[in-house]
């Protein structure tokens, strides 16, 4: 049968400026949904924005628009940044669609018929810029919000809640039988000994707001934003609506998050799907956090990257690539342009740019850009390389670790570079030597198979480097992992006229 694949990246904040760190989830996000689709599997990748809450209703207060306006002029900013970093979602949820706030009041109502939502009442500290309520434990004697440092006001009101509290045994017994749930393991203990600490029911309505979906039969309260936002990755997935797509996609699916939302994915959304009698999603992915030339990002310092400059002053895939290739996914990483560029230098100029270039330019000279597929076409050793390459590319893609799986398929490009070095076409054309055909068809045939290999990553370089090599047009572009073999090229391959896929840096 089919496999399934779901991925998500996190609602954003719609009132956010897109910056790097919404440009990595997303980026990550758009790899492995390419992966899977080469794999030939059924793929949804969602993303979207967070568009309710206290925090929206007092921006469009100040900017005097309605809650509605702001959020569609703003919305704009997420969604033209995913087409320039050619992001293909499949969908773009925004939780004030009519068909969300459908799904949110049903989940409720589930929740409530099945008897773990009850009325009670809400104090705590509470941050109005962060709209969070800060238990005391976590709190000084300065009673500023851990997050943003902001005073905390003590708020009381009437509140729904949810009967968290009765998830603690399954969530634990459920992470104990899944050690994959959270990744990496790092983050699973920390969930693990949070949830073994006991957890508290949840707070999930807000008396007074009037900027978010509306309680059923309760007019008075709406959802905490957390409920609601939560929810989109089932409204995505059909639930309630659409039951061939919910069974086709419900559980397989995947949450990238931020560290710092993780505790929200890991607990409350478990427990609350637990509640409801839905099976977890497969796996939770934390990914770490980017500083900027060892500074934390922060407006004030003024040194937030935007991710619309780096891709107009050094191209989308540059981008992409250093995003992934720079940290392994899960750790902190640092930004600066200057490794930029250095890695953009040495990874993809000097050596990938590089065994292209001089591959197209020897099949010109000594070929005329026809090489004929040689009769014996067998090579163990390029035969072992490949298969080991293929497998640990594999592997490393299952646990979302980019950076290996990008240095496994760099192994073919070293190699190709040694090949060409050692075998040295440019004697063997002098010397007559007709092994020539069979040099240059193997290290066509390499550009190809690197070409399937990065398309995940570097979409566009890789519709670019199989024009050139004369595979078909860029927009046809389609590749499968079939091609993934030697011998897999054509009858001839007729090659264009090289040119730069990466010019050195300065
Ligand atoms: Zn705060």
């Amino acid at each position: 049968m089919e496999k399934s694949f779901y991925i998500t990246t996190p609602i954003y904040y719609v009132n956010d400026v897109p910056h790097i760190g919404h440009a990595y989830t997303t980026c990550a996000a758009d790899i492995l949904a390419r992966f899977h689709r080469l794999l030939g599997e059924r793929v949804l990748f969602s993303t979207g924005t967070d568009e309710h809450g206290q925090k929206i209703e007092k921006a469009a207060q100040e900017a005097g628009l309605s809650p509605q306006e702001l959020v569609d002029k703003v919305v704009v900013r997420f969604q033209e940044l995913w087409k320039t970093m050619h992001i293909e979602h499949d969908v773009f949820i925004r939780t004030t669609s009519e068909e969300h706030e459908k799904v949110v009041q049903d989940f409720f109502l589930l929740l409530q018929r099945k008897g773990y939502i009850y009325k009670g009442e809400y104090e705590g500290w509470y941050c109005v810029p962060c709209e969070t309520f800060w238990p005391e434990s976590q709190l000084d004697e300065r009673l500023v919000c851990p997050d943003c440092g902001r005073p905390l006001q003590k708020l009381k009101e009437e509140s729904y809640f949810f009967a968290l509290s009765r998830f603690t045994e399954p969530l634990l017994r459920y992470l104990e039988e899944h050690p994959d749930f959270v990744m990496p393991e790092s983050r699973y203990n920390e969930i693990y000994s949070f949830v073994r600490g006991g957890l508290k029911d949840q707070s999930i309505s807000r008396a007074g707001l009037k900027w978010g979906i509306q309680v059923p039969g309760d007019p008075d309260h709406t959802f905490y934003v957390w409920f609601d936002a939560l929810i989109n990755y089932i409204t995505v997935a059909g639930f309630g609506r659409d039951e061939a797509q919910f069974s086709t996609f419900w559980p397989w699916a995947y949450h990238l998050v931020g560290k710092d939302i993780l505790r929200f994915h890991a607990v409350l959304w478990p427990g609350m799907l637990l509640g409801a009698e839905l099976p977890l999603p497969r796996r939770i992915f934390a990914h770490g956090w980017w500083t900027v030339e060892g500074e934390k990002m922060s407006k004030s310092k003024g040194n937030v990257v935007d991710p619309y400059r780096m891709i107009a002053q050094y191209g989308v895939d540059r981008f992409r690539y250093f995003l992934m290739r720079e940290v392994s996914f899960g750790l902190d990483g640092d930004f600066s342009e200057k490794a930029l560029v250095e890695r953009s230098n040495a990874d993809l100029s000097d050596n990938f740019g590089n065994m292209v270039h001089r591959t197209l330019n020897m099949v010109f000279k000594y070929r005329d850009g026809v090489v004929k597929k040689p009769g014996a076409y067998e090579d163990l050793e390029w035969e072992e390389l490949l298969q080991d390459v293929k497998e640990k590319f594999f592997l490393s893609m299952e646990r979302f670790a980019f950076a290996q799986a990008l240095e496994n398929v760099w192994r073919l490009i070293h190699f190709a570079n040694r090949y060409i070095d050692q075998k040295a076409p440019w004697r063997m054309f002098k010397e007559g030597n007709e092994d020539l055909d069979q040099v240059l068809y193997r290290l066509l045939d390499c550009s190809r198979i690197v070409a399937v290999f990065i398309s995940p990553f570097m979409p566009s370089t890789a519709a670019k480097l199989w024009s050139l090599i004369g595979m078909g047009e860029q927009f046809e572009f389609s590749p499968k992992i079939a091609e993934l073999e030697w011998g897999r090229g054509p009858e001839h391959y007729r090659v264009k006229h090289p040119e730069p896929l990466f010019p050195r840096l300065t």
